[in-house]
């Protein structure tokens, strides 16, 4: 096997229905050819050829994955009862039971597909759960849509664009991984390169080229690489099988795109396949390879001692080539290659007279999906397996009530938080997991079931924009800020008009009073761009007071000075205690997002070894500039650490200094004005 076939034709079909089949079996498919071509009769697919093409390509994937007889017959079968006069009393009657049953199933999942939403935003893993549970009493239902998903996609271009579009996403946000899940990957890789094809169609094309450019070089260098290998294996008397590996495009675009390389940095586009007749084989031939090649540190794998959880079976390392480049080496027996490619299909494939040993992997293969579908989707194998598999770079998380929610990874508890609501995103506090409470910054780890905590009196931080990594959670922050910017205005210009009635009797404070300590200011700070709003002016100059040095999240008054534009202060900064009466105070309000300002720290600890690295680190964990850093000794085995760094919210300092005030030894941590 390897290569299906694309466009068979009817007589390709039977030729290798023939091969396979008894007498019996080839005319029960025979039987089922004649009815699906009798009854889709006149009808057409878009592509303008007979609609029998379809279901017959579909019996010809099915066949090339060495299914039952019946499966086949299902598969030229599958679209009889929904679009013509044929019932499922019909086809009981000609078929019997297991092929409508068949038929039914695939039905099903159609039906079900039609009732979700499937964009891009929709619960993958919820969708692909859903299905599997449709079908949890035959996992041949699947493979028989799998069949019908793949011919679809060959003839999608049919399609107008915009429904290409949505079938190529659809298909490679379900199809494909449960291809994958169900370790049939011959199918998985096709879907993948053609849903790739029509969403990426020009990074398709780059990609395409880029490969051909390279294919001699590449097939010289495989080549002689497996030259070298089956000269070694037959000095032994190792007979293998040797073959250089494609990988399909859409797995090297992924791969670019995750590691952020180009196509000349990916390596593993080389790689190479080893098949052995004996299992002990295989490690034997691990062995010979590392003595040829040096391997590389970290990359070996065994699945042959530990499967995946779709049987996947293989010895997989990695090399320097004899071109000093990285080289991918896979090595399995043929029974394992075929379980790698077609995975679920490969276990019941029929075959007369050894179907026993296959029945029992078959059956474990209908608990495995029963597990998943049943009554515990929390079941953490279920989540572990279905996130890796699915998604790397996803992870899905629980409802208390069990809902499955997916995120990218990264993604936080805030996240979480306005994915479940708005409202509910607005007022959270926190989390709780396992009766443990989380921070809102807290990562979100696959399988974690998350209850909200909510306060009323709650109001989102403009550091939040920072803590979301979904864009729809920042968006909804976003559009919070400009709300309270819009009521802020109004508000303003309200209060402006008073203001502006009293200016003229503003009394005179002398300047110093209010900036008592500033000799010592840098200039730096002087330039700030804090974002104020002061009270309806817009482009008023605004200065922060150097007496207090108020951050974003201070509560704050404006202070109007002569010829020097508003003084920002904190509401509760002694200078401007004496002046609350004043005329010239005036209500200012931090704008919703704010540009950083440098604000200096000092940490005081009893020395011991890492600790001044360990506060550079809790700095960093929370995506805070640090535009300054030292430490000096202060006798007696303390050490007195500062740091100059970019906070945007008052929030934000309040967690830095938290944070470090916990590390072990910590005297304290403050922060220091006018220094
Ligand atoms: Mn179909």
């Amino acid at each position: 096997m390897g290569f299906i076939k694309k466009d068979a034709t009817a007589e390709d079909f039977f030729v290798s229905v023939k091969e396979r089949l008894s007498q019996n079996d080839f005319s029960f498919i025979e039987k089922a050819y004649q009815v699906s071509l009798q009854k889709h009769e006149g009808q057409k697919r878009y592509s303008g050829e007979p609609y029998i093409i379809h279901p017959l390509n579909v019996a010809y994937i099915l066949n090339e994955l060495k299914q039952d007889p019946s499966t086949i017959a299902a598969g030229l079968l599958h679209d009889v009862i929904e679009d013509t006069d044929y019932t499922d009393d019909d086809m009981t009657r000609d078929f019997g039971k297991e092929v409508t049953r068949l038929v039914e199933g695939v039905t099903k999942i159609s039906k079900i597909k039609n009732k979700s939403k499937l964009t891009k935003e929709t619960i993958t893993a919820e969708n692909v759960r859903k299905m599997l549970q449709a079908t949890t009493s035959d996992p041949r239902i699947i493979v028989i849509k799998l069949a019908d998903k793949t011919h679809n996609m060959r003839t999608l271009k049919f399609h107008k664009p915009e429904k290409q579009i949505t079938i190529a996403n659809e298909t490679l946000n379900i199809y494909a991984p449960m291809a994958g899940r169900l370790g049939i990957y011959k199918l998985k890789s096709e879907l993948e390169d053609l849903s790739f094809q029509i969403l990426e169609p020009e990074e398709y094309q780059k990609l395409k080229q880029q490969i051909a450019s390279k294919k001699i070089e590449r097939d010289q260098f495989i080549e002689t690489t497996k030259n070298i290998i089956k000269q070694r294996l037959n000095e032994i008397n190792l007979d293998v099988q040797v073959e250089g590996r494609a990988k399909h495009f859409y797995s090297i675009h992924k791969k670019m795109k995750d590691k952020e390389k180009t196509f000349e940095q990916i390596n593993d586009i080389r790689a190479v396949r080893i098949i052995t007749k004996e299992v002990r084989d295989c490690y034997g031939v691990l062995g010979i390879i590392h003595s040829i090649w040096t391997p590389i540190p970290g990359k070996f794998k065994d699945y042959i001692a530990t499967p995946k959880t779709n049987q996947y079976q293989s010895l997989h390392t990695a090399v320097i080539g004899q071109d000093g480049r990285p080289l991918e080496i896979q090595i399995r027996t043929l029974e394992m290659n075929n379980t790698a490619e077609f995975g679920i299909a490969a276990h019941w494939a029929y075959k007369e007279g050894s179907a026993s040993k296959d029945k029992e992997q078959t059956v474990k293969w209908i608990e495995k999906i029963r597990e998943w579908g049943g009554q515990n989707p929390n079941s953490k194998e279920f989540l572990d397996d279905l996130s890796h598999e699915l998604h790397e770079d996803e992870v899905f998380v629980f409802s208390p009530k069990g809902d499955i929610y997916n995120f990218p990874k990264g993604s936080t508890i805030l996240d979480y938080a306005f994915r479940i609501h708005t409202d509910v995103g607005l007022k959270a506090k926190g989390a709780k997991i396992s009766g443990r409470m989380i921070p809102l910054r807290a990562e979100l780890k696959s399988g974690e079931q998350i209850e909200i905590i909510t306060d009323k009196k709650n109001k989102p931080s403009p550091l939040w924009l920072r803590i979301v990594k979904t864009s729809s959670a920042k968006q909804k922050l976003r559009q919070y800020f400009r709300k309270l910017q819009d009521e802020s205005e109004i508000e303003n210009s309200i209060s402006i008009l008073s203001l502006q009635k009293e200016n003229d009797e503003v009394v005179s404070i002398p300047e110093k009073e209010i900036t008592t300590k500033k000799q010592k200011v840098k200039p730096k700070s002087k330039e700030i761009k804090a974002s104020i709003l002061v009270a309806g002016i817009k482009d008023t100059l605004v200065r922060l007071a150097t007496c207090c040095s108020p951050l974003p999240g201070n509560e704050i008054v404006g202070f109007v000075t002569r010829g020097r534009g508003v003084s920002v202060h904190k509401s509760s900064c002694p200078t401007i205690k004496n002046y609350t009466e004043s005329k010239r105070i005036v209500s200012v309000r931090w704008d919703g997002i704010n540009n950083p300002v440098p604000v200096r720290i000092e940490v005081k600890a009893y020395d011991r070894q890492g600790i001044y690295l360990e506060m550079v680190e809790s700095i960093s964990k929370t995506e805070t500039n640090i535009l300054e850093a030292g430490a000096s000794s202060s006798g007696e085995g303390t050490l007195i650490a500062r740091f100059l760094i970019e906070i945007e919210h008052l929030d934000q300092l309040e967690e830095i200094l938290e944070t470090i005030r916990h590390i072990n030894n910590i005297l304290y941590a403050e922060r220091v004005i006018d220094k």
